[in-house]
């Protein structure tokens, strides 16, 4: 393990052999840099990231001057994010990949399609482009068998595109099992933030990989199913399903 004085050196010399041995990512701009970029942050600012994976699932964006290879990466898909169409049972939904990732499945027509869509692409630096990838080709075989009630667990890599709370509360949401659900308050604790309800309600509705990410397992304190981006309709079905190929699990 590299020591933190000698990453802080690297930065402070703007050392390019460090390159791909560490990421910076500055706190207060939310931008994740190599060590040698010329934009020098605040010392008190850094936090440092062993990959970019990481600091890019924390919430941090890639810097546009020191890393312009990662923008300009054109082999790879990464400057776009594939986005297709499935009709699942439950409404019409987008699949959408970002390089090997899943980084959308969320339903065609709702409320807050352009606020995620504007949020997602940004958080990327990628626009939209219609097509597919071998993610969303195993994301749409997982769903069949998920919604013909052959699968419960999931095993598709995501990339998450929030705030550092909101991945948080989107993580927490995975560990929910199959079938079972909580309340609001209880993810609250979960995330040992106890007061954050409507912080945690409001990063639970916004949540652009549903079911994958099983948001619909949240339901309000006094058992209704309150609000879902799909349509409670769409949360009524999930649950429904999850329900009926679970033995002894009471939703309501
Ligand atoms: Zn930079």
């Amino acid at each position: 393990m590299m020591k933190t004085e000698e990453k802080i050196k690297a930065v402070k010399n703007r050392d390019a052999s460090y390159r791909d041995k560490f990421f910076v990512a500055v706190r207060t701009t939310k931008i994740v840099c190599t060590p040698d970029c010329p934009a020098k942050p605040l010392e008190k600012n850094i936090v440092f990231y062993d990959t970019l994976e990481e600091a890019l699932q924390a919430g941090y964006r890639p810097c546009k001057i020191c890393m312009k290879e990662f923008h300009n990466n054109k082999r790879n898909n990464m400057e776009t994010i594939k986005i297709t169409r499935y009709q699942s049972p439950v409404g019409d939904m987008l699949i959408g990949s970002y390089g090997d990732k899943l980084c959308i499945c969320d339903w065609a027509v709702e409320k807050r399609r352009s606020t995620i869509d504007r949020r997602i692409q940004r958080h990327l630096s990628a626009k939209y482009e219609e097509g597919t990838s071998d993610v969303i080709e195993q994301a749409i075989g997982e769903l069949e068998e998920y919604f013909a009630g052959h699968r419960k667990i999931f095993d598709i890599p995501v990339v998450f595109t929030g705030s550092e709370f909101q991945c948080t509360v989107w993580k927490e949401l995975m560990k929910i099992p199959y079938g079972t659900t909580i309340s609001y308050g209880e993810l609250a604790r979960r995330i040992h933030n106890p007061k954050a309800v409507r912080a945690v309600a409001s990063a639970n509705a916004t949540n652009p990989i549903s079911i994958f990410v099983p948001c619909h397992r949240v339901i309000g304190s006094n058992h209704k199913l309150t609000g879902y981006g799909g349509g409670l309709d769409a949360k009524k079905g999930l649950l429904g399903l999850e329900c009926s190929n679970t033995e002894g699990i009471e939703l309501w």
